[in-house]
């Protein structure tokens, strides 16, 4: 559980690097106030924010789920990580994660990967996909729907498949196991799991 919750941290952090950045909100200034003591302090890392083209060893003193200072100074914090020699950067944005399970989203937190997306092969039905990973996912996630199934799915000739299919996972739930013998009645070519 400790390297859960490791890796949960990191993901965190990372996390609220990329709102900061995004937002364009991040701190103004590098006045850090020597009495303040910030929740988590990331001290000396090679900070790297492509916005701003920040690129410099840095300490960053994190409050509540916000990044509150990026400071040369030396930060206060109730939890204070060495992370000299390390990389402090947004999250990365992978386009091309096949791996959507919890097991995957460890290796890709530790490539710092904080959001995994399935655009190439895709998911069909989206929306239970969705509602199987809400809440569990380790990292932020997402799919786009599988245009090969999307295509079977709307021919007269898998109708009957199509139908079943959808009850399936409606009823028992995307990953259901009554899904893989539907699908290999199809004929085993358009399956895309
Ligand atoms: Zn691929």
């Amino acid at each position: 559980m400790h390297l859960g919750r490791k890796i949960f941290g990191t993901i965190l952090f990372l996390s609220i690097f990329v709102f900061v950045a995004l937002n364009g909100s991040g701190p103004a200034s590098v006045s850090a106030e020597a009495s303040e003591t910030y929740d988590i302090v990331l001290k000396g890392g090679r900070v790297i924010d492509p916005e701003t083209g920040l690129d410099a060893v840095r300490n960053v003193g994190i409050r509540g789920d916000r990044i509150a200072e990026i400071s040369t100074s030396e930060l206060q914090g109730k939890e204070v990580v060495d992370v000299s020699g390390l990389v402090v950067s947004p999250g990365f944005i992978d386009l091309h994660a096949h791996g959507q399970t919890n097991q995957a989203n460890e290796y890709q937190a530790h490539d710092g990967v904080t959001t995994a997306l399935e655009l190439e092969g895709g998911y069909s039905f989206v929306r239970e996909w969705i509602e199987l990973k809400r809440g569990k996912s380790l990292i932020n996630y997402g799919a786009s729907a599988a245009h090969g199934d999307a295509r079977w799915l709307a021919m007269k000739k898998y109708a009957e498949q199509a139908a079943a299919l959808r009850r399936v996972v409606q009823t028992d739930g995307w990953e259901s196991e009554k899904a893989g013998p539907i699908f290999a009645a199809t004929g085993g070519q358009i399956t895309n799991r």
